[in-house]
């Protein structure tokens, strides 16, 4: 007897449904996307127990005919694809026809329907799968959808949803992602009856943001000047150095306006942030891409959630730029003009809540801080510090003249802090204008080390110091080679090596700033930071500005006792950087306690 049989249909189509509508979340992307393709202005999701005893949608989009509504439950009916070269190009959300079929197999569904002028709409129910029954619809013009009960007719994959909560969390999540790329549609969503989101519409997508993450959150966001570059526009909203998160729920990034997870999109943020964000963190990012359709292909993923770009590196490379530029204008804005430019100073106390993307509306608890701008920018030469280097061996300190700063700079000059004391011999406790700074000395030292490094680096290279006694260096042939062929780059950080046999080199020059005890070790992190570049294929700066970044960890001896008059020089040097607010690993140099802060703490002002 043979063994194998076609799937009856009702069969087949529940297992198809199981790629497309995993969860309520899924329901909700799909619904949503429809809601939107058919151009609603207000879109309503109604949850209950977590969107599985059910899910309704309200919108008030085109709607649709009698014979539409018939159809468009019909496996791989859609009026929104006609041949296949409309698939090379996709303008809307949906292009499959698979969601509405895929829901209606697997739940207790009703869609009801009214085109505008139409006198009279239609009510459709089908029972996992099953028509059973057409009605006209009297309702609001729009399209009303619901799915009860789902996977009542499929145990095995019911057994596969989490707890309610887990499950709301995702649809809430779900609904975050479109309300941010749609400000133009006002969006509500209820579970068990409770309110949990209420988004006007508004022409403003900052203002979209701060409603679904809060005042405080959206005032640290940067700006992105929309860029074209390789065809791609890149705009949107992202959080200035030191912002991280270690996962990546606030790293959303659209394509075309579809939420999107792309390798390419990856790399390029990492690339643009390099040192402003610590390793293994995410950054927080509203990120919109806008690119020709037929650049890229959607149709790779069950859930259109990646892409395949013809030109992944010009995107990556598009994102690069613009996220670097953006991170380098912030620390750069006369104050006012940026509105995140009062909030690069890490607040000590960074609320919970803001950091997880799920309340509704979050009110800030932490105070805004306001930092004055600079009376005046001192623009003298900076005096070298005595525990760096000695000043032969000095890297060329950051010339002044060559960026001068506007008067009116946002950033605070080293006079507005007045040194209090170390703790640690590590944070140096300042008061400033707005109450309780610290600085991580060693964070600090290691990013005015870096830029002048960098610096060095842009201006013929960093001043190396021949060793009395060479260094051999035993070596694997796959470093060897690597070696071998990064010696000139090498070369200009500092490292002066030689072949010297096989797989054994002689180190003759290390840069004059390194500070360490065991140089060799450092020799094996640099090549370990080759290896892993190589295998990325950067830029030839961000590979140098990768090796700085190793280099500048051992620039500085932990421990250093350094007096008033060297911790002032350093503040200084530091608030001279084109990025002083955090170490070139990502880490802050600043924290600040706010004066109301400290205030609440001690009982002198009510919370809030
Ligand atoms: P797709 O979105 O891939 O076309 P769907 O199964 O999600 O497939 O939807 C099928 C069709 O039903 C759509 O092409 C659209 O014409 C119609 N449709 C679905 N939802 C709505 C809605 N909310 N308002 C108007 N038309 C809709
Ligand atoms: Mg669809």
């Amino acid at each position: 007897m043979s063994k194998i049989r076609i799937l009856p249909d009702a069969l087949a189509s529940q297992v198809a449904a199981g790629e497309v509508v995993e969860r309520p979340a899924a329901l909700v992307r799909e619904l949503v996307e429809n809601s939107l393709d058919a151009g609603a202005r207000h879109i309503e999701v109604h949850a209950q127990r977590g969107g599985i005893a059910m899910i309704r949608i309200v919108d008030d989009g085109s709607g649709m005919d009698r014979e539409d509504a018939m159809l468009c439950l019909e496996r791989h009916a859609t009026s929104k694809i006609r041949t296949k070269e409309d698939l090379g190009a996709i303008c809307t959300f949906g292009f499959r026809g698979e969601a509405l079929p895929s829901i209606a197999s697997v739940s207790r569904f009703r869609l009801a329907t009214r085109e505008k002028e139409a006198l009279v709409g239609t009510e459709i129910e089908v029972n996992g799968g099953k028509l059973m029954a057409v009605r006209d619809h009297g309702g609001a013009p729009g399209t009303v959808i619901e799915a009860r009960s789902l996977f009542f007719n499929v145990p095995a994959r019911r057994k596969f949803l989490r707890t309610e909560n887990t499950e709301f969390a995702h649809v809430e999540q779900q609904l975050r992602l479109h309300a941010i790329a749609n400000p133009q549609a006002a969006f509500t969503l209820t579970h068990n009856g409770e309110l949990i989101l209420h988004l006007p519409a508004t022409r403003d997508m900052l203002e979209r943001i701060r409603g679904l993450v809060g005042d405080e959150l959206a005032s640290r966001l940067l700006k992105i000047e929309e860029t074209t570059l390789h065809g791609v526009t890149v705009s949107g909203y992202i959080g200035g150095p030191g912002m991280s998160r270690s996962n990546r729920q606030m790293q959303t990034t659209y394509l075309n306006g579809r939420p999107i997870e792309s390798p390419s999109i990856s790399y390029g943020l990492r690339e643009g942030y390099h040192t402003a964000l610590m390793k293994g963190q995410y950054p927080v990012t509203f990120l919109f891409i806008q690119m020709d359709p037929t650049a890229f292909d959607v149709n790779v993923h069950p859930a259109k959630k990646e892409v395949r770009f013809h030109d992944g590196n010009g995107v990556r490379e598009a994102i690069a730029r613009c996220v670097s530029r953006t991170l380098e204008n912030a620390a750069k804005l006369p104050s006012g003009h940026a509105p995140a430019r009062t909030a690069l100073i890490v607040p000590a106390v960074e609320t919970t809540r803001q950091e997880q993307f799920v309340m509704p509306v979050v009110t800030s608890t932490a105070p805004l801080r306001q930092v004055e701008p600079a009376i005046s920018a001192t623009l003298a030469i900076q005096k070298v510090l005595p525990n760096v280097e000695p000043p032969s061996a000095e890297i060329a300190p950051p010339k002044q003249v060559e960026r001068p700063k506007p008067e009116s700079q946002g950033q605070p000059a080293a006079s507005d802090f007045r040194i209090i004391g170390v703790l640690q011999k590590l944070y140096v406790l300042m008061e400033g204008k707005e109450g309780l700074v610290m600085m991580d000395q060693h964070a600090a030292h290691e990013r005015v080390n870096f830029e002048k490094f960098r610096r060095a680096l842009e201006t013929g290279g960093v001043p190396c110091q021949r060793l009395l006694m060479p260094i051999n260096l035993q070596t694997t042939p796959r470093d060897a080679d690597l070696l071998k062929q990064n010696q000139a780059v090498l070369s200009r950080l500092g490292i002066e090596i030689e072949p010297f046999g096989p797989n054994i080199f002689k180190v003759e020059a290390l840069p004059a700033f390194l500070k360490t005890d065991d140089p060799a070790a450092w020799l094996d992190q640099v090549i370990e930071e080759l290896s892993s570049l190589s295998t990325k294929s950067s830029s030839l700066r961000l590979s140098e500005d990768a090796i700085a970044t190793t280099a500048c960890r051992a620039s500085v001896k932990s421990n250093d006792v350094l007096s008033i008059p060297e911790l002032q020089a350093l503040l200084k040097d530091l608030l001279a950087c084109e990025m002083p607010y955090c170490c070139p690993h990502g880490r802050p140099t600043l924290v600040q306690i706010s004066t109301a802060e400290m205030e609440r703490k001690f009982g002198r002002r009510a919370p809030g």
